[in-house]
């Protein structure tokens, strides 16, 4: 007899819902820049992320207090993303060259460094404010 194993499973998908979630817009918007520019003044929504696994690899973020400066972190860190200047007392991580490794987070004896869940980070300025952290 004629047999078409696949075909219960194909009529299931003709309605079920995409599983991939539109992001930042659901519809493609004329430019990201202005779109991101209307978001900005609220003049239009985006549409929100699903929900980061436990353990995602986000933005590095970097604490200041209690650090020893002990210089482990910068030691460690593959894209030379740490500054450290033990004299002044001084540390500088430039989120835009890091790469998202963690390693320096599991080096740090003080939990000064940890990656958060923050994945919009793409800029057209490496150096900005929000992507040197001190
Ligand atoms: S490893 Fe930790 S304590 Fe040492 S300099 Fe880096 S952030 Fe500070
Ligand atoms: S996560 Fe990796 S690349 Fe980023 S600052 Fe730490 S060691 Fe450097």
């Amino acid at each position: 007899m004629f047999q078409l194993p696949m075909l219960p499973r194909v009529l299931k998908q003709l309605f079920n819902r995409p599983a991939t979630n539109p992001f930042p817009a659901v519809h493609l918007p004329k430019t990201m820049t202005g779109f991101l520019h209307q978001v900005a003044t609220g003049k239009a929504k985006m549409h929100p992320p699903v929900e980061v696994p436990e353990g995602f690899r986000g933005k590095i973020g970097y604490h200041s207090e209690g650090c020893t400066y002990c210089g482990m972190c910068a030691k460690v860190c593959p894209a030379r993303a740490i500054d450290v200047s033990r004299e002044n007392k001084c540390m500088t991580v430039y989120a835009g060259h890091c790469i998202q490794c963690a390693q320096c987070t599991e080096v740090c004896p003080k939990g000064n460094l940890f990656m958060t869940k923050e994945f919009l980070t793409a800029t057209t300025d490496r150096y900005a404010q929000d992507m040197v952290l001190e």
